[in-house]
C-alpha cells in the first residue's frame, strides 16, 4: 500500500518549474454566507433546470456515441448570443468553446505560447493567467498596473516593448479589482505587442456582462491577433456547468483545434448549454439585479469608511486594513466568506443576494468600529 504522505511532489520526478508551486486554491468552507468565488448567488431557474434535463435526456440517448466534435450547434447559438448583446456580428467560425474560459485560456496558450515563448499579463490581475502559463511550459512576466489599479498605458507599452511577449492579456474587467479597461487602452496595448513581435493580445471578458461599458469584442474586426474570452461561468450563472468561449478571426479558432483534445466537450455540455443560451433573457434580469447590488456595495463600503476600487465587475475590491488577513479572519469570524488575494491591504467581496449582501456590509461596518 501507498501510505499518504510518505512522498512529496517534489520527491517525483516532476517538471523543474513546477517544483515549489501551489495549486489554485480558493478556500471552499462551509459559512453563511460565501462571497469569495465571484459566483452567480442565483441558482438557475426551474423552468431551465426542467429544459436541462429534457436537452440532456436527448443526448443521454445518443451517448454511446462521441459527441459533435467542432460543437456547431453551441457555438452557432453563442455567436447569436454575442452579436445580440456585445455589439458586434460574429458567427461560429469565429467562436470556440471549451470546459470553461480556464481551457479556453490553456488552449491558446497550448497554440500561442508554450517553452521558448513568454506570457504578460498586468497584475494584480486573474492569477490562472499566470499559471496556466506555468502549466503549457509558457514563460510569464508580470506587467505594471497604477497604484489606482489602472493600466498605465505608457508604462505597458513600454513594459511589452522591453519583454516582447507572445501572449498579452488584458483582463476587463479585471479580477481582482474590478477595474475596466477602455477600448482605447487595449488598442494601444494591442499596437504595441505587434510592433515587439506581433503577439496574441487576449481580452478576458469573464465578467463582460457586468460592466458599465459595451462589450470590447468589436475590435476583433481587422485584428486577426485579438482574441476576446468569455464564459458562461458568472452572468449565466452556470459556473457548475465548465462552458467558456472565445470569439475571434476564424484563423485562432482553426489554431486551437490544431492543440484541443479530440470530444473535449461532453455532449451532456453541450446539451445543458445550448438548453441555458435558450434562457438568456431570464439569466441577463439576475446580472441587472446583481450589477444593481454591486453599485450598492460599493455605495455602502464608502459610507461605511472603507476605501473602494471603482468596479465594472460582480465583486468588489474594498480596503485598506493593517492586515487583510486579520480583515478576512474577522469576517470569516462574523460568518461572512470574503477573498483575501494577497493584495496587502485589500480584499474582495462578490456581490450576492440582497439578504447576502446586507449581512456582510453589517460585518464590516461593525468590523470598522473595532478597528477604531
Ligand atoms: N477569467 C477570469 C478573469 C476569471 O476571474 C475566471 C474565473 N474566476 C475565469 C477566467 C475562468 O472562469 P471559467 O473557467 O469558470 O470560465
Amino acid at each position: 500500500m501507498t501510505t499518504p504522505g510518505t512522498t512529496r511532489i517534489d520527491d517525483l520526478p516532476i517538471r523543474d518549474e513546477l517544483r515549489g508551486q501551489s495549486p489554485y486554491g480558493a478556500p471552499q468552507l462551509d459559512v453563511p454566507v460565501r462571497l469569495n468565488t465571484n459566483e452567480n448567488p442565483y441558482p438557475l431557474p426551474e423552468p431551465l433546470v426542467r429544459r436541462i434535463a429534457e436537452r440532456v435526456a436527448e443526448a443521454a440517448r445518443t451517448l454511446n456515441r462521441y459527441p459533435d466534435r467542432d460543437a456547431v450547434e453551441l457555438r452557432t447559438e453563442l455567436a447569436k448570443y454575442l452579436t445580440r448583446t456585445a455589439g458586434h456580428e460574429v458567427t461560429a467560425a469565429n467562436v470556440w468553446a471549451a470546459n470553461g474560459s480556464n481551457e479556453v485560456l490553456q488552449q491558446l496558450l497550448q497554440a500561442f505560447g508554450g517553452p521558448g515563448r513568454t506570457a504578460m499579463g498586468f497584475e494584480p490581475s486573474y492569477s490562472m493567467h499566470a499559471l496556466i502559463s506555468r502549466g503549457t511550459g509558457t514563460g510569464w512576466v508580470s506587467g505594471p498596473r497604477a497604484a489606482d489599479f489602472t493600466i498605465d498605458v505608457a508604462a505597458a507599452r513600454a513594459a511589452i516593448a522591453e519583454v516582447r511577449p507572445h501572449v498579452v492579456f488584458v483582463t476587463s474587467p479585471n479580477n481582482p479589482t474590478g477595474t475596466a479597461v477602455s477600448a482605447e487602452t487595449v488598442l494601444a496595448l494591442y499596437e504595441a505587442a505587434q510592433a515587439a513581435r506581433p503577439s496574441l493580445v487576449v481580452v478576458d471578458e469573464a465578467y463582460g456582462e457586468f460592466s458599465h461599458h459595451p462589450s470590447l469584442l468589436p475590435l476583433i474586426e481587422g485584428r486577426p491577433n485579438l482574441v476576446v474570452s468569455r464564459t458562461m461561468s458568472k452572468a449565466f450563472g452556470a459556473a457548475g456547468l465548465r462552458l467558456g468561449y472565445l470569439a475571434a478571426d476564424p484563423a485562432v479558432v482553426d489554431a486551437v483545434q490544431l492543440v484541443r483534445l479530440p470530444y473535449h466537450l461532453s455532449a451532456v455540455t453541450q446539451a445543458t448549454a445550448l438548453a441555458a443560451l435558450e434562457h438568456t433573457d431570464t439569466l441577463l434580469q439576475y446580472v441587472e439585479q446583481l450589477k444593481a447590488e454591486r453599485d450598492r456595495l460599493v455605495a455602502e463600503l464608502r459610507a461605511a469608511g472603507c476605501e473602494v476600487v471603482d468596479s465594472d465587475a460582480n465583486f468588489v475590491q474594498f480596503g485598506r486594513f493593517g492586515s487583510s488577513h486579520d480583515a478576512w479572519r474577522a469576517l470569516l469570524d462574523k460568518g461572512v466568506l470574503v477573498r483575501d488575494n494577497g493584495i496587502p491591504g485589500w480584499l474582495r467581496v462578490t456581490a450576492g443576494t440582497p439578504e447576502e449582501n446586507d449581512a456582510f456590509l453589517d460585518a464590516v461596518r461593525a468590523l470598522m468600529k473595532e478597528n477604531k
